[in-house]
């Protein structure tokens, strides 16, 4: 291997790589620490060489390079994903696309950028003439665009426009194979789907075109409850009122306000809350709500001062879990869908039966045109046995797991193979040489 890996790098003279070991294994990491189950199983995992492409005509070589002496790629954006999807299991090039920032265009409603912009500067390139990602996970000031698409999901915004995989959030992908003679291929569509969430398995996204949603003022509301179950269904309430637009509706059971050290003065201690972000010209309606579910708004920011002062959108989604094991790292998270036609009652019923081992975390999304709690559950960990028997709990009463501690891609949110994303990938990566290890049809051909 090691002269594989000679060859490899006299090859990419001209393209920018590291191999000093620190910087190599650094690189080599993400954000699996969350989970207690996937930290053992990840440990020592590194890769041998960071490559870092300015362009898609040296993502193009690196990959050559690599069909060639069948060394295995794993590409890497900010390294802000939960399952290890970027740690590479059997070693080899880590190919790290944060140089590819360019954004190439931005026209009424969409933009088309590299895949290595980070989404923050998208956002903020967008709502220069009016527009604004649709949806962003709350690691969207460091995460890339590359990387949310193959790795995440969703989140803010995600009530209003749903999921990243539904039909009209990704317009188009441009990827690049690991072939003999490595292609790059745009793909539009539906067939976007055969790259989405694949975790770079099915080929090295270098481009993406992705819609925008019309840039709002956003304000930022904290409401508290005495009640958990009423904070609940205002934040139900609230979600179902379509007229009323919003791009935040998380809401917390108490004690997780409590991890909330910045928030303390605005939350009161055994109090639940709701943090929201709404847009102005719909914020007139909002006490009358509030009130009619007995809530207290406690802490209001208009638009004009986003981006001073505290951020509510890093308190949300896996922010909280990020604020709950900064206090107590023995706190780990589940990630769950509920049914839309028994949802709350589901939640009452779990939120009644695991009491504080698990806390409730509701991030309401829009799913199938309806309004649904999902949640990013805190749990409190004990065994891995334990945390199974939970989610399988879950899992029986009818509640949707998307598994944070497997880094299988098939045992996470995927549950199944798709047929569609299999066919290209035995196109794309023959030997299979993409992010080997995280797929449990197609295994390291090599070695
Ligand atoms: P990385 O972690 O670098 O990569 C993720 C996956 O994508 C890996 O499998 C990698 O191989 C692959 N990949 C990266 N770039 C490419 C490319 N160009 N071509 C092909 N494959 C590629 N996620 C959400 O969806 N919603 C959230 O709200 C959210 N909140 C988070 C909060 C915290 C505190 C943390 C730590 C994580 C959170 N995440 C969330 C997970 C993660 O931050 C996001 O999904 C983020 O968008 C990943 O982007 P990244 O650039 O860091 O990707």
């Amino acid at each position: 291997a090691t002269t594989n890996l000679d060859t490899l790098h006299a090859a990419l003279t001209d393209i920018e790589t590291i191999t000093d070991p620190n910087q190599v294994a650094k690189l080599s990491q993400d954000y699996h620490t969350f989970s207690p189950v996937l930290v053992p199983k990840l440990a020592g995992k590194v890769g041998d060489i960071v490559v870092r492409p300015a362009n898609e005509a040296e993502v193009i070589k690196v990959a050559a390079t690599c069909a060639k002496l069948r060394i295995p790629i794993t590409v890497r954006g900010a390294g802000t994903g939960n399952y290890g999807q970027c740690v590479p299991m059997h070693g080899g090039v880590i190919l790290d696309m944060t140089k590819m920032q360019e954004i190439l265009w931005v026209k009424p409603g969409v933009a088309r950028v590299q895949a290595g912009v980070k989404l923050a500067t998208l956002d903020k390139k967008a709502k220069g003439s009016g527009w604004e990602m649709r949806m962003a996970p709350s690691t969207y000031r460091t995460a890339t665009i590359g990387g949310f698409i193959a790795g995440g999901s969703g989140g803010i915004g995600s009530i209003q426009y749903g999921l990243l995989g539904d039909r009209g959030n990704l317009l188009a992908l441009r990827v690049v194979t690991l072939e003999d003679e490595p292609r790059a291929i745009e793909l539009r569509g539906d067939d976007v789907q055969k790259v989405n969430h694949a975790w770079g398995i099915n080929g090295i996204i270098t481009e993406v075109e992705i819609p925008l949603g019309s840039a709002y003022p956003w304000a930022e509301v904290i409401v508290t409850f005495d009640n958990f179950m009423t904070a609940a269904k205002f934040g139900q309430s609230l979600g179902n009122a379509d007229g009323m637009i919003k791009k935040i509706i998380s809401i917390f059971a108490s004690p997780i306000p409590q991890y909330f050290s910045a928030l303390q003065q605005y939350i009161p201690d055994s109090t639940h809350a709701a943090l929201l972000m709404i847009a102005e010209p719909s914020l007139e309606l909002l006490p009358g709500l509030v009130q009619q579910y007995g809530g207290q708004i406690t802490y209001q920011k208009p638009a004009q001062e986003a981006g001073k002062g505290l951020n509510l959108a890093e308190f949300t989604w896996n922010h909280t879990t990020l604020h709950a094991r900064s206090v107590d790292t023995s706190i780990t998270y589940l990630q769950s869908i509920f049914p839309a036609d028994k949802g709350l009652e589901l939640v009452e019923e779990l939120y009644d039966y695991f009491g504080e081992e698990v806390m409730m975390h509701l991030e309401f999304i829009r799913v199938n045109g309806r309004v649904v709690p999902a949640a990013l559950q805190l749990v409190r960990y004990t065994t891995e046995t334990r945390l199974n028997e939970i989610i399988h709990y879950h899992e029986a009463k009818g509640v949707f797991i998307a598994n944070p501690h497997t880094y299988i891609i098939e045992d996470g949110g995927r549950k199944v193979i798709d047929p569609e994303q299999l066919k290209f990938k035995e196109m794309v990566d023959p030997y299979g040489l993409m992010n080997p290890g995280k797929s449990k049809v197609l295994e390291f051909k090599v070695n």
